[in-house]
């Protein structure tokens, strides 16, 4: 599947019917879902590979790397409204997802998730509650020996710091997010920050 196609097939899924600030739901654009997807799988991490898509959400992610050839596609959540839709989503995108719910600073998780090969993941930045970003970077480092994230650029040397000893950034794209208003405390209409999108491997 090209690019430009990904982008169109991930632009069509619902998004969160009511989403939560504590929990900063907020859907990944469709096309830096797919720019994601597509540098992973052009670094052999997506095709016949078991993802795990950390904090899916809607699942934008898992649903992409299923539809890029995905041998087993599973999705985590904590928040059972957005697992509902992410189930639809994958149904309308004929994409061969396995959703769950659970928390991911939980660490029996892990034995429910399983092995995979390759985590993909939007995490909270923590601009809501410090250091939520942190579990999220501990279980998938647990979960996989390579994790594709999207990350506040001005992170990057927090996560080089966090991350040392326990994985190294083996590839990083710049890029922008256009965040919506979504909630009370936005003053704009469109709110623009930069990310990078990181291959972190174990
Ligand atoms: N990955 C999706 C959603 C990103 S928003 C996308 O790319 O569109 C961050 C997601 O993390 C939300 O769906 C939120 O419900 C989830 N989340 C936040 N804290 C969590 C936790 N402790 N355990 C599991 N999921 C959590």
């Amino acid at each position: 599947m090209k690019l430009s196609r990904l982008a169109i097939a991930l632009s069509r899924l619902e998004g969160f019917p009511s989403p939560r600030p504590d929990l900063e739901q907020y859907v990944t654009p469709a096309d830096l879902a797919a720019r994601l997807l597509f540098d992973a799988s052009l670094r052999g991490d997506i095709c016949e590979r078991r993802v795990v898509d950390l904090g899916c959400g809607t699942g934008v992610l898992a649903i992409g790397a299923s539809l890029l050839g995905a041998r087993d596609v599973r999705g985590v959540d904590i928040d059972p409204g957005a697992l509902a839709v992410a189930r639809r989503n994958a149904e309308s995108a004929g994409a061969d997802v396995q959703f769950l719910q659970g928390d991911i600073r939980d660490e029996s998780l892990a034995g429910r998730i399983g092995c995979a090969e390759t985590v993909v993941m939007n995490p909270p930045f923590g601009a809501q509650v410090p250091h939520a970003d942190r579990p999220f970077i501990d279980a998938a480092l647990r979960a996989a020996p390579v994790v594709w994230g999207i990350f506040n650029e001005g992170t990057l040397p927090f996560l080089s710091a966090y991350t040392a000893g326990r994985g190294e950034i083996t590839g990083l794209v710049s890029a922008r997010l256009a965040i919506p208003r979504t909630f009370a405390f936005h003053t704009r209409d469109l709110h623009e920050v930069g990310v990078l999108v990181l291959r972190i491997g174990r």
